[in-house]
């Protein structure tokens, strides 16, 4: 990956443009796998950051679901149709995909929930190694370090989570957090990619970091898992958690994963033991004997039809190599970049994410005036972005159905409203 950016095409004309677009999507490695969704020709849909389109496949596969396995089955389908495993089965389909080896990730809950359960585990776990005697001497662990920027429900699931472990969640610049790392560390709480801005944040420096000082990181990967390769076990993450419905395009409201490295599971000791992370669920047992692996990762009965439409989903990876999902990412993020600067009224746009190509995600956010009406106009001429108060357009861009032409036009468009006006 170099960090050159892209020279952008229509140096002599709008005509080339379009024609150098076209050549980079006919070049493109992943351009046919934009037939797995369900998408048309006329939207440019740049919004998958926040809900992925849908997958081919996920509408057959519901119908079979509901038809058989429930209508038919029913009961059955628990042990038949391979409902109860469901969620480490989908679990292991999610781990290539964050650098994870099998047996350590389990699909259910929200995001939220999951961070609940990570974050107190981190902090039992390094309260557990304290009395073990393995901390420095005369120390105590009394905070939860997060990076400022979180996504807002890790901020306050964090802060609760604090709050009834008896530590003080101190939210720091996340670049600062490799420096605050200390011997007064419970956790350490990080965002892979900052919602808004779409920064990436150092996780490896993060977390070897928080290890020097015997503290476990938890990482949210909302932002970055199928979007570029995570790496979770050699970078030696301990927990993380992401939601499913962004670049995973598992639907509207789809469960979220947790990874529980291996060689924490059999001390992780779940905020949230509910009957299904139980050694023996059947059993019925009044006492609570958490089971072996990530399996102690779960609560409740699991969400099946979402789970399954995600399972189907989750086809749309089959063969899919992330390094070449992050290079067009790159290409597609540096040429819009370029496309934007060349085209929109000089001043009217300010990039928030980052340039280089290490410290960027997979969404570009620009900060504008009239950002509301910006994105309604936007959305009206068929681009689709979101923005974030108070003044941020986001474009997320998904290699496996966004192309170069899509982001030719999604950049013309953007200039073409900021030079008209909004009404
Ligand atoms: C999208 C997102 C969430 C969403 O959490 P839910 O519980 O699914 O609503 C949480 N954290 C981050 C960083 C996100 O980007």
């Amino acid at each position: 990956m170099s960090d050159r950016p892209l020279t952008h095409p229509g140096a002599s004309g709008p005509g080339s443009a379009w024609a150098a677009a076209a050549r980079l999507d006919a070049a493109d490695p992943l351009a046919g796998r934009r037939r797995a969704f369900v998408l048309d020709d006329d939207t440019v849909y740049l919004d998958g950051n926040s809900l992925g389109a849908l997958p081919a496949a996920v509408p057959g596969r519901l119908a079979e679901v509901i038809g058989r396995e429930w209508g038919e089955l029913r009961i059955r389908s628990w042990t038949e149709s391979g409902w109860w495993t469901a969620p480490q089965r989908i679990g292991d389909r999610i781990a290539p995909l964050i650098g994870a080896a099998p047996g350590q990730v389990v699909v259910g809950d929200s995001t939220s929930v999951n961070v609940f359960k990570a974050l107190v585990g981190a902090v039992r776990l390094a309260e557990a190694d304290d009395t073990r005697g393995t901390a420095s001497r005369g120390t105590v662990r009394d905070q939860i370090l997060m990076d400022a920027g979180t996504f807002p429900t890790d901020g306050y699931i964090a802060e609760s989570a604090a709050r009834m472990t008896g530590r003080t969640l101190v939210p720091v610049p996340a670049g600062d957090l490799p420096s605050l790392a200390g011997p007064r560390t419970a956790a350490v709480l990080v965002n892979h990619v900052d919602y808004r801005t779409g920064e990436l944040h150092g996780l490896a420096a993060v977390t070897a970091a928080a290890h020097a000082a015997g503290a476990p990181v938890v990482a949210d990967l909302c932002h970055s898992a199928g979007a570029l390769p995570v790496n979770v076990d050699a970078l030696g993450v301990d927990f993380a958690v992401g939601c499913t419905y962004k670049y995973l395009n598992g639907g509207p409201g789809a469960p979220a994963y947790l990874y529980i490295r291996a060689e924490h599971q059999a001390r992780f000791d779940s905020p949230l033991p509910g009957w299904n992370g139980h050694r023996e669920p059947f059993a019925m047992t009044p006492d609570y004997r958490p089971a072996e692996g990530a399996v102690r990762g779960r609560v409740g009965t699991p969400d099946i039809l979402s789970m399954l439409a995600l399972e189907a989903a989750l086809e749309v990876w089959d063969g899919v190599d992330i390094a070449e999902v992050r290079a067009k990412s790159l290409a597609l993020t540096d040429y819009f970049l370029a496309r934007v600067a060349a085209l929109a009224p000089p001043g009217s746009l300010v990039p928030l994410t980052p340039a280089e190509h290490a410290r960027r995600g997979s969404q570009i956010s620009l900060r504008c005036d009239g950002t509301a009406a910006v994105m309604a106009e936007l959305v009206r001429r068929g681009v689709v972005g979101d923005f974030r108060e108070p003044d941020v357009l986001r474009f997320g861009f998904t290699p496996l159905y966004t192309g170069f032409t899509d982001t030719e036009r999604a950049a013309r468009t953007l200039a073409a409203v900021l030079r008209e006006g909004t009404r």
